[in-house]
């Protein structure tokens, strides 16, 4: 417990994606409640805290903001150390980011840790002319075995449910209970201890 410090626990979740799909905005909305119109460049890195209540426990949320893509490419390993999540955003409305999904998923499994949780948040549901629709995401979703959100920055649709569930995630998964095995062969003891692989969310989570 850190009462102290006014948190349970701390987790570092960054935010990847084609440039102009809504990230930054995503996380003012989340934290700020602030939406802006015109474009903002995020020139390296930036970094919201959020401290957010899950299951009676409260968590700090440190929410990493990512540059354009070109600059983001040379060093991602900074983004990704010891991040506990990555959400990847596209936008609903733009075929091409949705269809780099699977690029941001590659760059993660190379640089962040092998437990990291990654989920994909579909923005801009606001708008009319989607160019993917919900069974698109739903078959992507599932096959890359993801969790997906769908979310407006604009009105703040989803958003908070989005950053609500992914955290939920993240506490069960860390909570997950242990399977500890004791083989004996030839006097010799192994122990082997395994994360049970099914995971507990809350509110069902997506959408
Ligand atoms: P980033 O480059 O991914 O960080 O994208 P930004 O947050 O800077 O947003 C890019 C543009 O999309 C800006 O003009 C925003 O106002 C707009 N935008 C972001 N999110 C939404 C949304 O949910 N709905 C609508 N209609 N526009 C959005």
């Amino acid at each position: 417990m850190a009462d102290d410090i006014g948190y349970d626990s701390i987790f570092k979740i960054a935010l990847i994606g084609d440039a102009s799909v809504g990230k930054t905005n995503l996380i003012r909305k989340y934290v700020d409640n602030e939406f802006k119109d015109e474009s903002m460049t995020t020139v390296g890195f930036d970094m919201k805290n959020k401290i957010l209540e899950v299951d009676g426990s409260r968590v700090n949320l440190q929410i990493w903001d990512t540059a354009g893509q070109e600059r983001f490419n040379s060093n991602p390993q900074v983004i990704f150390r010891n991040s506990s999540g990555v959400l990847i955003v596209f936008d609903v409305c733009d075929k091409q980011s949705f269809e780099k999904i699977e690029f941001w998923l590659n760059l993660i499994k190379e640089n962040a840790g092998e437990n990291a949780q990654i989920g994909v948040i579909g923005n801009k549901i606001d708008l009319e002319d989607h160019e993917v629709t919900q069974e698109e995401i739903e078959e992507s979703s599932k096959k890359l075995q993801v969790r997906h959100f769908l979310t407006s920055a604009k009105t703040g649709e989803g958003v908070e449910k989005a950053f609500y569930d992914f955290t939920s995630l993240l506490i069960s998964q860390n909570n997950q209970e242990v399977e500890i095995s004791i083989e004996e062969n030839n006097n010799q003891q192994t122990i082997s201890i395994e994360k049970k692989p099914e995971i507990k969310a809350k509110n069902g989570g997506c959408c």
